[in-house]
């Protein structure tokens, strides 16, 4: 697009100025920066923390886990505490630990730790688990929705096999047992120090 006369007596008068800045580069890495002279300041500074330097655009290991530690423990005080032989569920989720446990790797877990001189945990997080299941009510309001004139009173009941569908939802949503454990932190279950399960 061309410009106006006006626009380019504003950008004459730009160009004209002697002293107005653009850009700053950073010192370090030759970069420009167009935001300010700290953010050109700061553009490639290490960042110091408790444990040491480290490049601004990456993270410290150490911090982050400190962070997730502070986490873990908040969430430990405002769980339920459940001993292990109330647990009801079939996973486990340690803290910095990126995948659940099944209570069968329980005890090599145990072992495995103990043989490398490492305490077994006293907690872990529990786990809740994902049925896979139908809701008949969503299915029926979106059928309405798409399928039936509202003015003509019509509900999803009158349409042919509504009660068949009905039975097999029913009956399919019985049939499903959990196919997926998802960490619940508001359940912490207590482990004991020495086995409790597999002993009988
Ligand atoms: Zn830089
Ligand atoms: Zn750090």
């Amino acid at each position: 697009m061309r410009k106006t006369q006006e626009e380019l007596a504003a950008i004459e008068r730009r160009a004209r100025s002697p002293v107005e800045v653009h850009a700053w580069a950073c010192a370090i890495c030759g970069g420009f920066l167009t935001q300010s002279d700290f953010q050109a300041a700061e553009h490639c500074r290490p960042v110091r923390c408790a444990h040491g330097l480290h490049e601004r655009s990456g993270y410290c290991r150490d911090c982050a886990r400190e962070r997730q530690a502070a986490r873990d423990a908040k969430a430990f005080e405002a769980a339920t505490k459940v001993p292990l032989t109330d647990y009801e569920g079939e996973y486990f989720s340690f803290p910095g630990s990126d995948r659940l446990t099944h209570e069968d790797e329980l005890e090599d877990m145990r072992e495995e730790l103990g043989e490398d001189g490492n305490e077994f945990p006293a907690w872990a997080f529990g786990c809740k688990p994902r049925t896979p299941s139908v809701c008949l009510d969503n299915e029926a309001e979106h059928i309405a929705d798409v399928y039936l004139d509202e003015e003509s009173g019509r509900g999803v009941e009158s349409l042919p096999g509504w009660s068949d569908l009905g039975a097999a939802v029913g009956a399919f949503n019985a049939r499903q047992k959990p196919t997926l454990w998802v960490e619940d932190r508001s359940v912490v279950v207590l482990l004991p120090p020495a086995p409790a399960r597999g002993d009988e």
